[in-house]
Formats: structure tokens, sequence, C-alpha cells
């Protein structure tokens, strides 16, 4: 009997840096383990990788504008031998208030929304979206150190973007109204997965891999200063501020994936401190 009670006896602790978000927060989910054993977590049925932390594990958890408000499941799995313990919890997900902009392209920019380039900014868009859903390599860091740029936000995550009276889409990133020529900073260490110039859209841009599920990026580069497959530090720089692809005018445009949800970067970087 009382090794049947030793079995059952919970060896898991967790923590979540926060139980209720807004469509596109973030919270950062540790697990404590006293005993040796197998970890794995899910959340709404996906698997999410663990990442050792402080004597035990974390992971970072996301939603986006696109994630519809309510109980988002969460199922840590902890296995040791013939036994399997599972514990449930959740995060519960409320409406963002997002805003509305209308764009108004120059005439010269014009050419990125004609009917005659459609394919080619699809293929490219198909490109970038299969950097950021494929799996992440080696970890780095999930915790940002530093802003890329100054902190002049011009557009925020989620904006509704509005152009000829249509609404064309939610704005996925971060704006940064920055001088053309503005160093670009990796916030955190990665991988640069992906580092292409001249994109319909994006322009010249940079894709990092943090590891863990996380991949950041960075439009409308002017020009770049790091090549596929590189390893970048805190603090080096990535490329430089620019107008290149669908830009009205000189900016960093930043994005964070987190297993593919794109996330608000403003929220990943002011939180610097995970609990
Ligand atoms: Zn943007």
């Amino acid at each position: 009997m009382l090794s049947l009670i030793c079995l059952v006896a919970a060896p898991l602790e967790i923590q979540l840096s926060r139980e209720t978000l807004h469509q596109g927060e973030i919270c950062y989910l540790s697990v404590q383990t006293s005993e040796q054993g197998l970890l794995s977590l899910e959340y709404r049925g996906e698997p999410y990788p663990l990442i050792p932390w402080d004597d035990g594990f974390v992971s970072l958890i996301g939603t986006s504008y696109k994630t519809s408000p309510g109980r988002k499941s969460i199922r840590i799995t902890f296995s040791q031998g013939w036994n399997t313990e599972i514990l449930d919890t959740a995060i519960r997900v409320v409406p963002s208030e997002f805003r509305k902009s209308v764009i108004t392209l120059p005439r010269s920019k014009q050419g990125t929304i004609d009917t005659t380039r459609q394919r080619r900014k699809a293929e490219e868009y198909e490109a970038v979206v299969e950097a950021i859903n494929a799996p992440s390599g080696e970890y780095y860091s999930i915790f940002p150190e530093i802003f890329p740029c100054p902190k002049k936000i011009s557009g925020t995550y989620g904006d509704e973007r509005w152009i000829g009276g249509h609404k064309a889409w939610h704005h996925a990133g971060l704006d940064f109204a920055v001088p053309s020529g503005t160093p670009i900073l990796a916030p955190c260490p990665g991988k640069v997965v992906m580092a292409r110039d001249t994109f319909i859209r994006q322009g010249t841009f940079v894709i990092l891999d943090h590891g863990a599920g996380l991949k950041t990026l960075y439009y409308h580069m002017i020009e770049r200063n790091v090549e596929e497959g590189e390893v970048v530090q805190t603090g080096d720089t990535l490329g430089f501020v620019g107008s290149t692809g669908l830009a009205t005018g000189p900016h960093l445009h930043m994005g964070i994936y987190i297993n593919g949800i794109a996330v608000d970067p403003l929220f990943w970087l002011e939180r610097k401190e995970p609990f």
C-alpha cells in the first residue's frame, strides 16, 4: 500500500506567468520536478518544447489576434517507468481591441499590389511561411535582452490595415519608425534561418530561430549584415532600417512567432523577467 501511495504522489510543480491573456499576449510556463522522468507539454493538443531552466523547465506559450477568446488547454505529462501522471491546466484568452489604420501607398510602390506580381508575391510568401513554421533547431534563448532599435512605435500589433476601402490584413508585427540606416540589433541569441533581398512584400529581411519554437523576423532593411546559417549574439547587427518591399517609408517591421503563432512583439520585448 505504501508503495502505491508513493507512485501517485505528484512530483510536479507548475507555474504560469499569467493565466489570463489578451489576444496576442504570451506567457511563460515553468515545470519543476523533484524526480527524474520524462516530461512533455501539449498546448491546445500540440506538442510544445520544454527547455531546461532554473532547476526545472520552461516553455513559451503564445496567442494571436486570430486566437478565439476562451479557455485553452495545457497538459503536462510526466512519465517514470511504468507510471504516467497527467496534469491539466489552462490559460484564458480575452479579446484585444485592435486599431484600424488606413494605408495609402505612394505611386512608386503601387506595383506591390499589382496583379501582375501576385504570383511571385505568393511564392515568396509561401517561402517565408515555410521558414516560420519549420521546427526550431538548436536552443539559444527565449528571453529578450534588448530592443532591436530605439522604441519609437508607429504601428502596433494586430492593427487592422485598410487599403482602398478594404480590410487587407491584420498587422502581425510591430513597426518602429526610425531613420533609414539605423542598425537593427538581435534582441537575444539565435540562428539566421532566412536572409533574403528584394522580396516584393518583405523587401530585404532576416528571420532568426532562437530555438524552442521561437522565431523573430525583421523586414524592409536597406541592407543586410548577416547570412543564412550564421549564429548571432545579443546586440549583433542584423542589418539596417530601410523601406524596401511593401513600406510607405523607412521603418523596421518586427514579427515574432511561437510555434507558428504570430504574437505581439512589444509584449515579449517588454517582459524581460519571465516570472
Ligand atoms: Zn509592419
